[in-house]
C-alpha cells in the first residue's frame, strides 16, 4: 500500500505517514456510495439538517485542536486558522437556515385539472476534489449543501491538507451521517484521476486551472454536471478620489493574508497617477509591519508559503519583472531555513508585459501599476483570461458601480476586498472556472430539476 506523506511547511519535517487510497479503494468507496445514497435522500430534510447541525457544535467544541492541525499541515497561521473555522459557523447557518426553501418544491401552474410542478431531486454520488488553501471553506460549501440535498459524497482532500479533510469527515460521521455516504479518498492527484473514473453524477473541483482544465477533460463526453472553481489574477483600482492611506491598509491586507494563498487575494493593483507616491509609501509601510515567523506564533501574520514548488514561481515572477525593468520596493527573496518562506514583496513599475501582472502568483507578492484614468484602470482589469473578482476604492458609488459593471469578474467589490459570504454566489469567468457554490443557487446546485406534469382524473 502507498502513503502519502504529510509535511510541516514551516520547517520541512514529516508529520505522518498515512496509508493512501488506489484504485481498487476508489472503486470500493464509490460503489458504496451509490449503494447508500438513496436510503439517505429518503430521510426527511430535517434530519439531514440535523446532522449538520451536529456537525457545527462539533466544530465549535474542538476548534482548537482542529486549527492546530490546519495550521500543522498547510503553514497557515494560527489566528488565520482559527479565523477560518469561525467563519465556517455563518455558513453553516445559512445552509440550516435556507436548504428547506430553495430546495422546496414549485406549483408553477394550476388550471383546469393540469398542475406542473419542479421538483429538485439530488445529483446522486458527487465528487469534491478540493485545494488546501481554505480547507474548511473549499471543502464545506460543496460537502454541506451536497448532503443536505441528499447525495453521497467522495471527497478528495488536496495532499496538503489531508489531515483536516480526514477531520471534516470524522465529524460529520460523529454527527449521523453514515459513512458510505461521506467518504474521504487520501491521496494527491493520482487518486483525483481514480476517482473521476468512477461512476459519479457530479464533480466539483476547487484547485487551479491547469488541474481544472485537466479534470474538464477527463470529464468531457460523460455529461455529468461539472463544477471548476479555479484560480484567479484579481485585480483592484485604486482612483484619484479614493483615501491612499486606507485603500493601502485594506488591500495590503487584501494582497497578503493567508500569505497571499487565497483565490481572491487582491493579485494586481493599478493607482490613479495623483494618489500613486502616496499609496504605494502607506502600502509599503504597512507591509513593513507584517511578521512573518512560525505560524503556531500569536503575532505572526506572514507565515510559509504550503507548497515548496510555488516558491520557485514567485522568485521567476518578481526576476522576470526585474529584468522588464520593475522596482522591487521590499521583499523579492527566498527566506531562510528549512521551511517554505519567501518574503512579503512589492512590486511596482510594472506592467501587462510582465507575468507577475497576468499569471496568478498564489504568494505575497503583488505589482502595483500607476494608470492614468478610469478608462485606462478598466482596459488592464480586463486585460486577463481570469475573472473571479475585481474591486474598486472610491467614495463615489454610483463611479464605482460604473466601472464594476464593465469589468468581467464573478464578484466584484467597492471599497472592500477579499470576502467571501455564505449568501453571495462565489464563481469565476473565463479561465476562473464554471458554475458556483455558496447562496440559494450553491444549494441548488447539488440538485436536478425534475418537471412534473399531472392531469387529474383518469
Ligand atoms: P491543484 O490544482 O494543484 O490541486 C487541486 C486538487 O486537484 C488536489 O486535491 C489535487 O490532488 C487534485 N488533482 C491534481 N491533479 C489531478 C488530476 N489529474 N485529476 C484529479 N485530481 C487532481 O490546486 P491547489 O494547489 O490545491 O489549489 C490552489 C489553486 O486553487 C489556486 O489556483 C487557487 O486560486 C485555486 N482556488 C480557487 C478557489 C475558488 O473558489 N475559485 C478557491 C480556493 C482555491
Amino acid at each position: 500500500m502507498s502513503t502519502l506523506e504529510i509535511r510541516n511547511p514551516a520547517n520541512g519535517e514529516l508529520v505522518i505517514a498515512l496509508p493512501a487510497d488506489d484504485a481498487a479503494s476508489v472503486a470500493a468507496k464509490a460503489q458504496a456510495a451509490r449503494a447508500a445514497q438513496p436510503a439517505w435522500a429518503a430521510r426527511p430534510l430535517s434530519e439531514r439538517l440535523d446532522c449538520l447541525r451536529a456537525f457545527r457544535a462539533a466544530v465549535v467544541a474542538q476548534l482548537e485542536a482542529l486549527a492546530a492541525t490546519m495550521t500543522r499541515e498547510t503553514g497557515k497561521p494560527i489566528r488565520m486558522s482559527r479565523n477560518e473555522l469561525n467563519g465556517l459557523l455563518p455558513r453553516i447557518d445559512f445552509f440550516l437556515a435556507e436548504c428547506e426553501q430553495a430546495i422546496a418544491s414549485e406549483t408553477v401552474y394550476d388550471e383546469g385539472g393540469m398542475r406542473e410542478q419542479i421538483e429538485h431531486v439530488p445529483l446522486g454520488v458527487v465528487a469534491n476534489i478540493s485545494a488546501w488553501n481554505y480547507p474548511w471553506f473549499v471543502g464545506c460549501n460543496v460537502i454541506l449543501p451536497a448532503l443536505a440535498t441528499g447525495n453521497a459524497v467522495l471527497y478528495k482532500p488536496s495532499e496538503y491538507s489531508t489531515l483536516t479533510g480526514l477531520e471534516i469527515a470524522r465529524l460529520l460521521h460523529e454527527a449521523g451521517v453514515p459513512r458510505q455516504v461521506m467518504a474521504c479518498l487520501v491521496g494527491g492527484g493520482e487518486v483525483g484521476a481514480a476517482l473521476l473514473a468512477q461512476d459519479v453524477d457530479g464533480v466539483f473541483f476547487t484547485g487551479s486551472h491547469a488541474t481544472g482544465k485537466r479534470i474538464a477533460e477527463a470529464v468531457g463526453g460523460r455529461f455529468v454536471k461539472l463544477q471548476l472553481e479555479l484560480g484567479g489574477k484579481d485585480p483592484t483600482y485604486v482612483r484619484e478620489d479614493a483615501d491612499p492611506k486606507a485603500a493601502a491598509e485594506s488591500l495590503a491586507d487584501g494582497a497578503m493574508y493567508n500569505t497571499g494563498q487565497s483565490c481572491c487575494s487582491v493579485e494586481r493593483i493599478y493607482v490613479h497617477e495623483k494618489i500613486h507616491d502616496a499609496f504605494v509609501e502607506a502600502f509599503v509601510q504597512v507591509v513593513g509591519g507584517f511578521r512573518m515567523g512560525d505560524p503556531v506564533g500569536e503575532d505572526t501574520y506572514i507565515g510559509p508559503l504550503t507548497r515548496l514548488p510555488q516558491l520557485d514561481v514567485l522568485a521567476a515572477q518578481v526576476e522576470d519583472a526585474r529584468q522588464k525593468g520593475a522596482t522591487v520596493l521590499t521583499g523579492g527573496r527566498v527566506g531562510g531555513g528549512s521551511g517554505n518562506w519567501f518574503e512579503p514583496t512589492v512590486v511596482v513599475n510594472v506592467d501587462h508585459t510582465m507575468e507577475i501582472m497576468r499569471e496568478e502568483s498564489f504568494g505575497p507578492v503583488i505589482g502595483i501599476q500607476k494608470v492614468r484614468d478610469d478608462a485606462e484602470a478598466i482596459r488592464l482589469m480586463n486585460d486577463t483570461r481570469y475573472g473571479l473578482t475585481a474591486g474598486v476604492y472610491t467614495p463615489d458609488e454610483a463611479r464605482a458601480r460604473r466601472i464594476l459593471s464593465q469589468v468581467h469578474a464573478g464578484s466584484v467589490y467597492w471599497n472592500c476586498c477579499d470576502r467571501v459570504s455564505p449568501r453571495l454566489p462565489w464563481s469565476g469567468v473565463g479561465d476562473s472556472g464554471v458554475g458556483l457554490t455558496l447562496s440559494k443557487y450553491g444549494i441548488q446546485a447539488f440538485t436536478r430539476t425534475k418537471a412534473w406534469h399531472l392531469r387529474s382524473g383518469s
